[in-house]
């Protein structure tokens, strides 16, 4: 006999279980296969993990069958699934369940039927789920849930079922998705042989008689067949008169199975590789080699590819992928935001057309699904998505990008488990024999000190390439300095990149200007728009503004349910918690010392953009953030509008930092450069350096040149020097030095454990208990560790819970993390943040 290790999918019991096969499945089955087994009382899914000649328990229990006949799961991404459970410190099975398309995986459910409908209740809940049942037939217990979504229905089930008044059968629900079929017609094989007398058509000469000819004439002309909707369209014909055709003999009615693919409806136009320019050929030259050792089976470093933006790294992606399909190998993109993706995707897909799959969150389920069965079969050479497309159970990877590596997206922060792709990347390629290629114009401060330390393979792009010459030569000429066109060469010129001016707002206070640009900044506006260029105006924020403060005791505005300071919005003049979601009206006096002069204090993209309209009435503004850019689409819109010179000014948040290339911006405007400097958190230099560093490389990415004003109130710190110098050297000196005296990563690696809990008292009481064990426990095991806190976290309160934490920094904090917490405490191994 056979048996398996399979691990269960039944929150919350979390472990691997022994089972054998029935005969029927002998032979059939294999590891990374999802199955059905009984459990207890219920039946439930799980994934075969491996086939033993043994088993641990002396009466094992049979898998009872096979959910798909094809492997859910590859063995690489198997034991991706152990790593990850081992470095999360997460049960198995949520780390697999990941790995598979939603819709495909189903927990257990059970399945109620009244089977004495005379049966005498005990309490009301009782009486309300046997009166539903009798009412609507057996219900499932997801079904029940929502009918009766606050009673204790499941005890008052249990009881009644006690008795033998309800039958509760286990059930799993079937796929919610499923391959999607569409109807087609085909001449039939006789069709050629009969001589299609107009008479049998219908009555001569009528339309239904030439809609029928024209269905004949349509499928005569193609090879095979051809789906009805498209038979409607061509033809003006119906179904019925597929069914007469079909009737005659002459055309034959079947089905196909279809591909839901999101990107059928996107245009492109195919473009060839162009020359590389030096800097690229000596990139590609050590990619490529890394490929070739690669498709040999060895295990490669990682590589980063530092180049600022607009430096050609994507060039570099494309041949690599390029290299990798050559090989018959596939590829992984992995790309920060749905809200880039438009435009990569776009390069990929002219570049490799009908091989990019796209995988992301607005997909609908029966789109992801398909998705993932074209990966699966080989369908796919490249698939692009968010950090979850690293999942994609492509057959044999070979390579994997990640593009922007050092955004803070690759790492899921909201749900266990809490990986980073970038790690899970860098160990993935590892098992693979794949390449894991990392680019980034700012890497974060660990990746580069691992490169100097030679553990990733350091490679430099350090110009930027003039692109877009065509669409610049245009515009230029419009404008009238078509003489500064040169046509095109064989190579890529390089340019510089924008002088950067820091303006002191201390000064501009002193000097009396309060407003929100300062003169430099009003001047440098003023010129660009005089030339009819275009100006970016950078915030790192949304709303019409920001703190609500008092001007006499100082106190500012706070949530009241998550402490976090409240945001003014104009349009519905009401007071927004971005953390939490809370509104409320803006309040008359403040509520600490009833002063009436309260206001709001800063200035969100509204404001910015109300002002430039007070200063330059006839310029045309834009304004970009999560307000203006909610519809899905709205981001593309957008951005083609600014591109094509339908706006003057783009005002925006941190979005407009990455991903656009915009050769008439000619002016940044940096409104606030502080924002996060100063936040309690040891990423926040970091942070500030490469969101500022972004988007200042915004500027001048044109023939046109450009420059950018950087205003601050911090004119002499490092982030902002190190910023306005394009010199990440500096800021990387600077950092790391900070980071070795405090002793954060890459020095000593963190583990954030955090405490959601409704009652304060309670929340640092438990906090101060866990926190004694673990002490106790660094003691027992000697090593060199130490803990943060506890102590409330930053965003102290978030959906009415208070958050409390315990960072534990050591060489390996996750070993030295329990199996078990206790009840409300999650795990955050390598977090990025610590607010
Ligand atoms: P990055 O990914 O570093 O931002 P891109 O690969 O997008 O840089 O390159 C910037 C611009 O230069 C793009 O418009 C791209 O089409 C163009 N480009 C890249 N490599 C070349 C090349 N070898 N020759 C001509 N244009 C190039
Ligand atoms: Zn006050
Ligand atoms: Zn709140």
């Amino acid at each position: 006999m056979t048996f398996a290790e399979i691990a269960v999918n039944v929150p919350p019991v979390r472990g691997t279980f022994h089972y054998h096969l029935p005969p029927e499945l002998e032979g059939r089955l294999c590891p990374g296969h999802l199955v059905t087994v009984p459990f207890g009382r219920q039946r439930v899914q799980g994934v075969v993990l491996r086939l033993l000649a043994l088993a641990d328990v002396p009466e094992t229990r049979p898998v009872e069958a096979l959910v798909d006949s094809v492997p859910v799961l590859t063995s690489a991404q198997l034991e991706l699934g152990r790593w990850l459970a081992e470095s999360t410190r997460t049960p198995l099975i949520d780390c697999l369940t990941l790995m598979l398309p939603p819709g495909l995986s189903q927990p257990a459910d059970s399945l109620y039927t009244l089977v004495d409908p005379q049966t005498a209740e005990d309490n009301p809940t009782q009486a309300r789920l046997l009166q539903l049942l009798s009412q609507r037939g057996p219900l499932r217990g997801r079904q029940i849930q929502h009918a009766l979504p606050r009673a204790a229905w499941r005890k008052a089930a249990e009881a009644l079922v006690h008795r033998g008044a309800l039958l509760r059968t286990p059930i799993l629900d079937t796929p919610r998705v499923q391959p999607r079929q569409v109807h087609t017609a085909a001449l039939s094989a006789d069709a050629g042989h009969t001589t299609t007398a107009a008479a049998s058509l219908g009555r001569p000469g009528s339309p239904a008689a030439r809609r029928r000819a024209a269905i004949l004439a349509m499928l005569g002309r193609e090879a095979g067949a051809v789906e009805v909707s498209w038979i409607y369209a061509e033809t003006g014909a119906g179904l019925a008169d597929l069914r007469f055709l079909e009737a005659r003999g002459l055309v034959v009615l079947g089905a196909r199975q279809v591909w839901r693919d999101p990107l059928a409806d996107i245009d492109f136009v195919t473009s060839e590789p162009p020359v590389l320019t030096h800097d690229q050929a000596r990139v590609w030259e050590a990619v490529r080699q890394a490929l070739d050792q690669c498709a040999a089976g060895a295990t490669v470093r990682p590589h980063l590819l530092h180049g600022v933006t607009g430096s050609g790294k994507t060039e570099i992606y494309l041949r690599a992928v390029a290299d990798c399909l050559a090989r018959g190998r596939q590829a992984i993109v992995l790309v920060p935001e749905i809200a880039l993706t438009p435009q990569t995707v776009r390069r990929f897909l002219s570049r490799f057309p009908g091989q990019v799959g796209l995988l992301h969150s607005q997909l609908t389920p029966g789109q992801r699904y398909d998705t993932w069965r074209r990966a699966r079969s080989g369908r796919l050479g490249v698939i692009v998505g968010p950090r979850s497309a690293l999942f994609a159970p492509l057959p044999d990877i070979g390579l994997i990008v990640l593009d922007e590596a050092h955004d803070d997206s690759y790492k899921e922060q909201a749900q266990a488990p809490r990986y980073d792709a970038r790690r899970a990347a860098a160990a993935y390629a590892g098992l693979l024999s794949a390449l894991c290629l990392m680019g980034t114009a700012t890497p974060d401060v660990v990746s580069a000190y691992q490169a100097a330390q030679g553990r990733v393979a350091l490679l430099a792009l350090p110009q930027r390439i003039l692109g877009h010459r065509v669409r610049v030569a245009q515009q230029s000429a419009r404008l009238g300095i078509a003489s500064r066109y040169s046509p095109l060469e064989a190579e890529a010129e390089s340019i510089a990149l924008p002088p950067v001016q820091i303006v002191d707002l201390r000064q501009e206070l002193r000097a009396g200007n309060s407003s929100l640009f300062s003169r430099a900044l009003q001047q440098a506006l003023a010129e660009t728009l005089a030339a009819d260029q275009q100006a970016i105006l950078f915030l790192n924020r949304r709303g019409s503004a920001t703190y609500v403060f008092c001007r006499d005791c100082g106190e500012a505005l706070r949530c009241r349910r998550c402490e976090t300071p409240l945001t003014f919005h104009g349009p519905q003049q009401e007071l927004q918690c971005h953390h939490c979601g809370h509104r409320r009206k803006m309040p008359e006096t403040c509520p600490a010392c009833g002063s009436t002069r309260i206001k709001q204090f800063g200035a969100g993209t509204q404001r910015v953009e109300a002002e430039v309209q007070r200063l330059h009435p006839s310029a045309r503004t834009l304004r970009w953030d999560r307000d203006a850019t909610r519809a899905a689409g709205a981001h593309d819109v957008l951005l083609a509008h600014f591109a094509n010179h339908r706006a003057d000014v783009l005002v925006g948040t941190q979005m407009i930092a990455k991903g656009l290339d915009l050769p008439l911006v000619t002016l940044v405007g940096v409104v606030s450069a502080d924002t996060g400097l100063n936040l309690p958190d040891f990423r926040a230099a970091e942070r500030s350096f490469q969101v500022l560093t972004q988007v200042a490389g915004r500027a001048g990415r044109g023939l046109l040149g450009g420059r950018v004003i950087l205003q601050t109130f911090q004119p002499d710190h490092y982030v902002i020097r190190a910023a306005a110098g394009h010199d990440y050297r500096a800021f990387y000196e600077a950092e790391i030095h900070n980071r070795r005296e405090l002793g954060y990563p890459p020095f000593r690696r963190l583990a954030r454990l955090i405490l959601r809990h409704p009652r304060l008292e309670q929340a640092s009481r438990e906090s101060a208990r866990l926190a004694a064990s673990l002490r106790a426990r660094i003691a027992r095991q000697d090593v060199r560790a130490d803990l943060i806190g506890p102590a409330p976290c930053f965003y102290a309160r978030v959906r009415g819970l208070h958050r409390w934490q315990i960072v534990i920094r050591a060489a390996d904090p996750a070993a030295l993390i329990p199996d078990t917490l206790p009840d409300g405490w999650s795990v955050d191994v390598d977090p990025v943040t610590l607010l």
